[in-house]
């Protein structure tokens, strides 16, 4: 066993978790650098706040391994392991006051009176929340709650911190004030941070590692931008949304692209050179992102048309900077083009027209198969 380098670094090597007969993490391994700002992001279920758990120490792993900063922490209770947890509902004690609850920690670490309260007052200025240190946490607003909770966990000088859900009781708001609150607060402290969500923009938003997850599977851990921009399976790409996922059978290959026949007939020219090689008759799956796509007004007149999808206006949603417009037909799934927004007002389109939405060979990003079995 590696000696504890101090560090925030957490591995997670081969981890599985059963509940009885449901396996909640299958198998996990990931590799969280230090001062990272880590999301692990998937549907309720899917067994992010299982991770987090077994990291902390509230739950063991079936089998496998965790380490922090290089030490393997199977047999450390959580206030040993260096981490701090903060929960989705805060847990403040209601009968303490803010400077009492954010200095509670060090209390049971026996740390002596003073210097709690001074580093329960370095903490609260940390968190923007000095002027409210004696009022009691039922005087306190929803986002001041989370504020003081932030610092009670950040008191014990932690190298990791763990967020279950931190913003997902605020309101929208709030919400997007405390996000970059937290993203400050990670670059200011530069220790690690791991923050369970089930929502893609925050995850986009905060993250320098997002961690897709799938029914106890990792589906993908890359930046954020390579999650968005290059989803690695039809999972990923759903769930990020800004993505169309169209499948077709592959009839032939010529010089740099493959042809496909989609399920309803529809003809795609796919690029021949990333990924894995492809065999005639595969289903092959991919992407194209809904700003990339264009929509001319005309229809094709019942050809198929290489990388055109015909389909009806089925909803047509403003969105400040584009037009979201939702195709009927189109596809075997959900169909969407995000337009900019002069594009649309140039042309706009209404419910019930019909319309071509067509991309270039270059515009097409293929797609692994999902790890989790059956999602497809
Ligand atoms: P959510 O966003 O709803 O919290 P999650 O992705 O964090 O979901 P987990 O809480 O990790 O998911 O749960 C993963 C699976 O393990 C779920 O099916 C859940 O019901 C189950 N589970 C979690 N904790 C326990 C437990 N203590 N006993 C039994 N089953 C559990």
């Amino acid at each position: 066993m590696a000696d504890n380098d101090g560090s925030g670094r957490i591995e997670i090597q081969n981890v599985t978790k059963r509940f009885g007969s449901l396996l909640a993490v299958d198998d996990v391994s990931l590799e969280i650098p230090h001062g990272s700002y880590c999301c692990l992001l998937g549907p309720s279920g899917c067994g992010k706040t299982t991770i987090l758990r077994m990291i902390a120490g509230h739950e063991t792993p079936t089998s496998g391994a965790i380490t922090i900063g290089g030490q393997d922490v199977g047999g450390l209770p959580p206030v040993r392991r260096g981490t701090a947890l903060m929960f989705q509902s805060y847990a403040l004690f209601p009968h303490l006051t803010v400077r009492d609850n954010v200095a509670f920690n060090l209390k049971m670490r026996g740390v002596a009176k003073e210097e709690r309260a001074s580093r329960a007052d370095e903490m609260l200025a940390l968190v923007h929340m000095t002027p409210f240190a004696d009022r009691m946490p039922a005087q306190l607003s929803g986002g001041q709650q989370q504020r003081v909770a932030l610092a009670r966990a950040l008191i014990t000088n932690p190298r990791v911190l763990l967020l279950d859900e931190p913003l997902s009781a605020l309101d929208e708001f709030l919400r997007l004030k405390m996000r970059s609150e937290l993203k400050r607060l990670q670059a200011d402290l530069g220790i690690t941070f791991i923050h369970v969500t089930h929502t893609q923009p925050e995850a986009i938003a905060l993250a320098d590692l997002v961690v897709v997850m799938n029914q106890g599977i990792i589906e993908q851990a890359a930046s954020a931008r390579d999650v968005y921009a290059f989803p690695r399976s039809p999972y990923v790409a759903r769930f990020m949304a800004g993505h169309n996922v169209l499948h077709g059978r592959l009839l032939a290959s010529v010089a740099e692209t493959h042809l496909l026949e989609g399920p309803t007939g529809a003809r795609y020219r796919i690029p021949a050179t990333a990924g894995t090689p492809r065999r005639t008759g595969e289903q092959v799956f991919f992407s194209v992102r809904r700003d990339l796509i264009r929509l001319t007004r005309e229809e094709t007149g019942g050809e198929a048309v290489e990388n055109a999808l015909q389909g009806t206006v089925e909803a047509v949603e403003y969105q400040g900077t584009y037009v979201k417009v939702t195709l009927a037909g189109a596809s075997d799934e959900e169909f969407i083009v995000n337009e900019p927004e002069h594009a649309y007002f140039t042309h706009p389109v209404h419910r019930g027209d019909t319309v071509v939405a067509s991309w270039g060979v270059e515009d097409v990003h293929l797609l692994e198969e999902d790890r989790a079995a059956g999602t497809k």
